[in-house]
């Protein structure tokens, strides 16, 4: 992220409509942000390739997140048991970027076969050797090869904005997914009332790192190109989107 080297950037039709129309909105650190005319999705185009996306994950990324630690676990155990009240009872459940491992082990001690799947080498050594979580591999999810129609609850908590080719992963959290299934996505809402209308002012916009910003229409719409359809949207206080998906 703060290499010195010239940055190739790469244009992008829109992941979500196809649209290669954008309305330009504003550049920060020399990202441009634009808004696609097709479907209202926000994101960054061109945008830097994806080696120089991937180095924001070689750092301390989730040393702050460890250090909460306490704050974290506890918020992770009421995520797990909500959706365990309202969706799925019991199965085998795959966090995907799952930082150092917080909703694993919460969804470990609900009774869940759990697993993760987590870039940053140092958060999977974390979870390893400190929360002894044996099941947290290192990698992108497509690496893994997960067998199909294998997992009952597939979470992505705030992750999905940092996916560099969103159509190839939603395909693959649809083909993992078991009949009955529940994929919760929790990610920054573009539209929610408290996000500013001065958009650059706005926490959640990150060059390099937040590669889109969707809202109650444009993430339902990208799982939907995939066989995925709405269960449930959560009422969110802040400005998040969290939607439970299943098959359609
Ligand atoms: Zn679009």
């Amino acid at each position: 992220m703060n290499s010195q080297a010239p940055r190739p950037f790469e244009k992008i039709d829109c992941p979500v409509c196809d649209g290669h129309s954008f309305e330009a909105l504003f550049e920060k650190r020399g990202e441009p942000f634009v808004r696609c005319r097709g479907c209202g999705l926000v994101l960054i185009n061109p945008r830097p390739g994806f080696g120089v996306v991937a180095e924001t994950y070689d750092a301390d990324y989730s040393g702050g997140y460890i250090r909460k630690a306490q704050k974290k676990r506890a918020r992770c155990t009421r995520w797990v048991r909500r959706l365990r009240r309202r969706h799925v009872a019991a199965g085998r459940w795959l966090d995907v970027g799952c930082s150092a491992g917080f909703v694993v082990e919460a969804a470990a001690a609900a009774g869940f076969d759990a697993y993760g799947v987590e870039l940053e080498a140092a958060a999977v050594a974390f979870a390893r050797d400190t929360l002894q979580l044996p099941n947290i591999v290192c990698g992108t999810l497509e690496a893994q090869a997960y067998p199909a129609a294998h997992f009952d609850v597939v979470t992505m908590y705030d992750v999905i904005e940092h996916v560099p080719d969103l159509n190839a992963t939603v395909a693959e959290l649809r083909r993992i997914l078991a009949p009955g299934g529940v994929i919760e996505i929790r990610t920054p809402d573009v539209g929610h009332f408290t996000t500013p209308r001065a958009l650059d002012t706005w926490p959640e916009i990150k060059p390099s790192e937040h590669l889109y910003y969707f809202d109650r229409r444009t993430l339902p719409r990208l799982f939907a190109r995939h066989g995925l359809a709405v269960r449930e949207r959560r009422f969110m206080f802040k400005s998040a989107l969290d939607i439970v998906f299943a098959h359609a």
